[in-house]
């Protein structure tokens, strides 16, 4: 299918509505949370949000501001060099209202803040230590920036208490400084992964790949093996959208049957669990495949 005209079927949802999906919305105004779930329409929020068969809510949301330093070619997130300050309270605010909604698997996931010393890596792992002191029950993935690939960044965060480590590679080799912005890399990404497990072996850590950027399946291939190789856990793909027309086009619409190709694949070389397909997102359903496939 051609990437510029109308979309394939596969690809047509709604947005979702429903009474679980209305009444935690209506939670979140008063709690003051950023879910990724909202502010991406995400086609996938009634069966995130509403839990699926083993009622494992999941939902994503986004610390340290709604502005990014980077521009990445994909992403619809704002963009400054300087955005502002982070908020000292929000550790504790945003824990507080996490432990409030009551949710079984939250996703944390965070603009990248190359304008601080730390990138934000010290304001990340405070988060996480919070989360687990208010709500010690919920399961937390963290979806990380890159921190410019320093191993001493990466080593807090990995010890902060989450369950599941995070980071997406987003693409092919060939493809990074097309897709992505000129401060992330593929071997950075993949020493990030790397180094987290590294520093807590125990950790599950898990990457995500986006199709229909005009990668070829000999690179899709090789970047799950490179991933595999880094002792990743856990592998996502999904189909690149694009957001607006000012975002770099659609490839490919890659066909359903590929995705279960590459599922196919992913089990193959070992993971311990692989998501694939046209609207799989990185957090797609995250804390029900946590509980059906991993603690299984
Ligand atoms: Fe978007 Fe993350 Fe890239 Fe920032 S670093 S532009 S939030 S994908
Ligand atoms: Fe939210 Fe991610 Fe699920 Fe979409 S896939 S609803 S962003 S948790």
């Amino acid at each position: 299918v051609p990437g510029s005209g109308r979309l394939p079927r596969w690809l047509k949802t709604d947005i979702p509505t429903g009474d679980k999906v209305n009444g935690i919305r209506k939670t979140l105004r008063g709690l003051k949370l950023h879910t990724v779930c909202e502010e991406a329409r995400c086609p996938n929020m009634g069966e995130c949000w509403g839990g699926g068969k083993h009622g494992t809510a999941t939902a994503t949301i986004m610390i340290m501001g709604d502005t990014c330093t980077r521009g990445c070619r994909f992403c619809s997130v704002k963009t400054s060099r300087n955005p502002a300050a982070l908020d000292a309270n929000e550790p504790t605010n945003v824990a507080s209202a996490l432990a409030a909604w009551g949710l079984d698997y939250i996703v944390l996931t965070s603009v990248d803040r190359d304008d601080l010393a730390d990138f934000g890596a010290a304001h990340f792992a405070a988060t996480v230590r919070e989360i687990r002191a208010r709500a010690p029950q919920m399961m937390v993935e963290c979806l990380t920036p890159d921190f410019q690939g320093r191993p001493e960044l990466i080593a807090p965060v990995a010890l902060s208490g989450l369950d599941v480590y995070a980071h997406n590679i987003e693409t092919v080799e060939s493809l990074q400084r097309v897709v992505r912005d000129y401060r992330a890399n593929y071997t950075q990404s993949l020493f990030v992964l790397e180094h987290a497990k590294r520093t807590k072996p125990t950790l599950l850590t898990k990457s995500s790949i986006m199709l229909g950027v005009g990668e070829s399946d000999a690179e899709v291939m090789q970047t799950m093996r490179d991933l595999r190789t880094a002792g990743v856990d856990i592998v996502t793909l999904g189909q690149y959208m694009r957001p607006t027309k000012r975002h770099m086009k659609v490839h490919e619409y890659v066909a359903p049957d590929r995705f279960s190709h590459w599922e196919q694949v992913g089990n193959d070389l070992g993971f311990l669990y692989t998501a694939s397909g046209p609207l799989v997102r990185s957090s797609y359903k995250a804390g029900e495949f946590f509980i059906t496939e991993i603690l299984r």
